[in-house]
């Protein structure tokens, strides 16, 4: 058997070496009533990996009780997201599947004497339930008779009542000392056309009791969720008992991803979505996968991330510059080098003509990757930010009289400066020296700024995207959601780019040197290169 590696493999380690469950069957347990985030990636690798690892299998559980906010959309958009991370589970299961199983189990508890009928409207439920210090005070309909109740639950079912006039509760204890005991509701009434069953019911069952029923109904050993329902666990294990499952499913907690700088909750990325504050749920700043995957992560780089931050039984807040050095780490190994130059200043090389190839490592990490040639010529394009007429102290970059290396080939001496009526520099004019090539330099002139340059006759036009981050910093972490918000988190910036990357496959990852690593893509006939993650690793491991 594999080794666990986490408190939640611990358990299913005992309950398979003692017999307590034959195989493991686990659950991905999504509402579809929007997009996955960052964070659901974190719950399928412990639910499809858990299942994995040890020779079992992940149902995917579309939790679909609450029809007003779900919707077929979220539904095929969940599903490719989750083949995307590359997780592939065993059934697709919907709650919905099981309306009629859970109404007998209902009824069942009616006729057992164990739920009620209460005509208390919500606010009165509300204002009922008592307090963490003081009990809760028992409602009115609580005494009802097992045969009043079928009764009433038969008229709800079948639409005797308006929406909230009655409910369904389960019949526990209201001086309980955990809240979620005192005589939750478990059925509600609502007129709600549902995306899978349409107007077939007007009663709807609650999460808390769908929940350990759909379980049980697939076979779930171990229903694993996040830390908020560790609250609701003796009313998972009341249902199970109250109604006999057995093997009873055991459900197990663990601490929910968060990350600084994101927001997480489906309801905060549903708002900007439709505040219009990002282009969609796609955009490349949102924490979801489909923006994630449009930003040109790769998933092996989520995966690796959701494997390295371990999973633990307390809430965290983990750093987002330590999920961007993962996602550097793997583009490092994994992503060919290419030159594009933000803010282009062209460059001419007065005593240079003609042309000539230099070579450059495909991918310097990757022995087996190779070299590739560039052609070099007379006039070229550098970062308008490498040249400057006013240069700081240790300024080795581009300035007048000053010598730097063109990237992989000579060294050049800026010479003059044309400078329009703003006073902008316009173009910059050097002498190279033709002993200084790279790997065959004997010109004996040191030169400690390295540049990188695009040749301008092959050179392509190029948009540039950068992205901040949607939330500003932990400086504002005490703040409200909207205060801490970044809309100016997108940056387009025009450049010219070498001509490999018009020509790359769309979605290719390349590091930009001395830029970062990028997305290729071409969008109406131009070429767009958008940032994946910064160069720069900042984070303090
Ligand atoms: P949100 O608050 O973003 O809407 P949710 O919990 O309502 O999230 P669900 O669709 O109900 O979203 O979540 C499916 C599963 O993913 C649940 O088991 C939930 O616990 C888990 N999950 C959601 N967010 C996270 C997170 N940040 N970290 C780990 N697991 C998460
Ligand atoms: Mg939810």
């Amino acid at each position: 058997m594999a080794e666990a590696s986490n408190f939640i493999e611990q358990i299913v380690v005992e309950d398979l070496s003692n017999g307590k469950v034959g195989a493991v069957q686990t659950r991905f347990p999504p509402e579809p009533n929007g997009y996955l985030h960052i964070g659901h990636a974190k719950s399928m690798f412990v639910n499809f990996g858990t299942a994995e690892k040890f020779g079992g299998k992940c149902n995917l559980f579309f939790d679909d009780t609450n029809p007003s906010k779900e919707k077929t959309e979220f539904v095929d958009a969940i599903r490719a997201d989750i083949r995307w991370l590359g997780y592939s589970w065993e059934r697709e299961v919907y709650a919905s599947d099981f309306f009629d199983r859970i109404y007998e189990y209902a009824e069942r508890l009616v006729k057992e004497g164990k739920a009620f009928v209460c005509d208390l409207s919500a606010d009165e439920i509300r204002a009922t339930r008592g307090t963490l210090t003081e009990p809760g005070v028992e409602s009115p309909y609580r005494k009802r008779s097992a045969e009043e109740n079928l009764q009433l639950f038969r008229e709800m079912k079948a639409g005797k009542f308006a929406d909230g006039e009655k409910c369904l509760r389960a019949k526990i204890d209201m001086s309980s000392p955990n809240v979620n005991l005192r005589d939750p509701v478990i059925y509600r009434i609502l007129r709600a056309t549902h995306h899978r069953t349409g107007d077939k019911w007007c009663v709807y069952p609650m999460y808390d009791f769908a929940h350990p029923i759909c379980d049980y109904l697939q076979g779930v050993t171990h229903s694993l969720c996040t830390l908020e329902f560790e609250d609701h666990r003796p009313l998972y294990d009341w249902v199970g008992v109250s109604l006999g499952f057995t093997p009873k499913p055991r459900q197990i907690e663990f601490a929910r991803l968060n990350l600084t700088n994101l927001v997480m909750s489906k309801r905060y990325l549903k708002k900007l979505v439709e505040d219009g504050a990002v282009h969609g749920w796609d955009d490349p700043r949102m924490p979801t996968l489909a923006g994630l995957r449009n930003r040109g992560i790769p998933a092996a780089a989520i995966r690796d991330f959701c494997e390295r931050a371990g999973v633990a039984k307390a809430n965290s807040e983990c750093e987002i510059s330590y999920f961007e050095a993962v996602v550097r780490d793997y583009l490092n190994a994994h992503a060919p080098r290419a030159m594009a130059v933000v803010d282009p200043l062209k460059l001419t090389i007065s005593n240079y003509e003609g042309t000539e190839e230099v070579a450059f490592d495909i991918n310097q990490t990757d022995p087996d990757a190779g070299t590739r040639k560039i052609a070099f010529g007379k006039t070229l394009y550098i970062e308008r930010s490498d040249f400057s007429l006013d240069p700081p102290p240790k300024y080795f970059r581009g300035k007048i009289g000053g010598y730097m290396r063109l990237k992989n080939a000579y060294i050049v001496r800026c010479d003059e400066a044309v400078v329009n009526e703003n006073g902008e520099v316009t173009e910059v004019k050097c002498t190279y020296f033709p002993e200084s090539r790279s790997g065959d330099d004997h010109s004996g002139i040191k030169a400690k700024g390295v540049v990188h340059w695009v040749n301008a006759d092959t050179a392509v036009d190029t948009e540039i995207r950068q992205y901040e981050h949607l939330l500003r910093d932990a400086d504002y972490a005490g703040q409200d959601f909207t205060e801490r918000l970044n809309l100016e988190s997108e940056h387009i910036i025009y450049g010219k780019a070498e001509p490999l990357l018009a020509t790359a496959g769309d979605g290719t990852a390349f590091q930009l040197m001395r830029t970062g690593y990028y997305k290729k893509c071409c969008e109406n006939g131009k070429l767009v290169l958008s940032e994946i993650v910064s160069l720069k690793d900042n984070f303090n491991k």
